[in-house]
């Protein structure tokens, strides 16, 4: 299976094929499981156009792998080559609102270094200590501060990437790249916009009993222009984190005007909404999905829907993407139904994957199969994944 090709470019220590290997990276963090042909952890470009050339002339199926942090099964090889994109992690240039990083950078890592500059990346989903910027440019991620910088694509100036025939390709249309999950191109660097770290923030925590009583808190909010993030915990998360049994919504600012100011408390709100998700798999709630719904008055009715099926949520209210929680083989048939009969759509920000192929629009597919052929026509780069 070529492994000796693979092994003179990217040397021995950088490849793996024994069983525990391949069990690791058989999975992300959705259900899904898979099987790696092999695991190649490349450190050039110029490695992975080799790479590359060799599973095209195979048809061998190349998925890229980030943190592992994705959610729909995107990461997940089908007798795939993984290429593990860990030692690709270099900060290449900088000035003062951008910055030129290899793609497998962890966000955390590269936004430790930019606060001693007192910047950041400011799209932060909640699985920041792993997530990686390739694969948030990928699922073109965003998080809780979603409401003031929306989502990755807005922070991308350019990107390079490989394409399907090992050929290095800068993109400048981020916009129709990001999202694309791996079936494109292998990005390998990217120049990302930077913003200035807060100076100040605050927050409000209010607490409520009825899904319809957010009505009185969000339009005002939302309003407020230095509103940095507007999250939300249903009473079944709040209980679950051993908070009060009810709504608790989260409002964080870019002042100093919130009740709490002191950076130990805000801290512990923002760890609390943080954990959310493991806390709730952890409980057997471990199948997550993330509907979004801009109609306020339509997801209040939604909010209403989940509290009559009786799972926890959570979720960025303040763009209107809930997190409702299932335990694993829940038929979810009628809850897409209801998101899309509100005017939703069934995925806000974890992205298609193999999870949520059979919604994917067939505009959408057709659209996003016109533009892989124009960079992996012989489709090697993570087949089968979105269309
Ligand atoms: C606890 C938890 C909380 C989360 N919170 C959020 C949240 O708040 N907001 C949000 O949007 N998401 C969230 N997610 C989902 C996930 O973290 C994001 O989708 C994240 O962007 C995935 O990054 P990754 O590096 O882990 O990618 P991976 O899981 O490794 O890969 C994801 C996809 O990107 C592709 N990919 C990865 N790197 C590259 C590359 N260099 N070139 C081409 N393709 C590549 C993969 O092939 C795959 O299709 C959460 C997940 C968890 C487990």
């Amino acid at each position: 299976m070529h492994l000796s090709e693979f092994e003179s470019i990217v040397g021995k220590e950088n490849l793996n094929y024994f069983p525990n290997t391949k069990l690791v990276y058989s999975s992300d963090a959705s259900m899904y499981k898979g099987n790696p042909l092999v695991v190649l952890w490349p450190e050039t470009i110029e490695q992975i156009q080799k790479i590359v050339m060799i599973a095209k002339k195979n048809f061998l199926d190349i998925t890229t792998r980030g943190g592992g942090t994705g959610l729909v099964g995107g990461a997940v090889p089908k007798r795939s080559i993984v290429l593990n994109m860990s030692k690709m992690n270099k900060i290449l240039d900088f000035d003062n609102d951008s910055i030129l990083v290899e793609a497998g950078i962890v966000l955390d890592d590269l936004n430790m270094i930019l606060s001693q500059k007192g910047l950041y990346f400011p799209i932060i989903p909640s699985s920041h200590e792993v997530c990686t910027i390739g694969g948030m440019i990928s699922c073109n991620a965003s998080g809780k501060r979603a409401v003031k910088y929306g989502s990755t694509k807005n922070y991308i100036n350019y990107l390079e990437v490989v394409d399907g025939s090992g050929a290095v390709r800068k993109v400048n249309d981020v916009e129709k790249f990001c999202g694309t999950e791996g079936t494109v191109g292998i990005i390998v660097n990217a120049e990302l916009k930077l913003e200035m770290l807060p100076k100040k923030i605050s927050m409000d925590v209010f607490k409520f009993d009825r899904a319809t009583d957010m009505s009185i808190y969000t339009p005002e909010l939302k309003e407020k222009p230095q509103l940095l993030s507007l999250e939300l915990l249903d009473p079944k998360t709040s209980s679950m984190l051993n908070l009060e049994e009810r709504y608790h919504l989260i409002a964080e600012y870019e002042n100093s005007l919130g009740e709490i100011r002191e950076p130990e408390e805000i801290e512990k709100w923002d760890s609390l909404r943080d954990s959310a998700y493991s806390k709730i798999a952890g409980l057997g709630y471990s199948l997550i999905e993330d509907p979004e719904i801009l109609d306020d008055e339509k997801l209040a009715v939604f909010m209403k829907y989940l509290e009559g099926l009786n799972v926890p949520f959570f979720g960025h209210v303040g763009i209107g993407i809930l997190h409702p929680c299932f335990k694993q083989g829940t038929d979810l048939a009628d809850f897409f139904k209801t998101v899309e009969s509100l005017g939703g759509s069934v995925t806000g920000e974890h992205g298609i994957g193999l999870a949520k192929k059979k919604y994917t629009p067939k505009i959408m597919r057709d659209k996003l199969l016109l533009y892989k052929k124009s960079f992996d026509p012989s489709n090697i780069l993570n087949r089968g994944k979105i269309i």
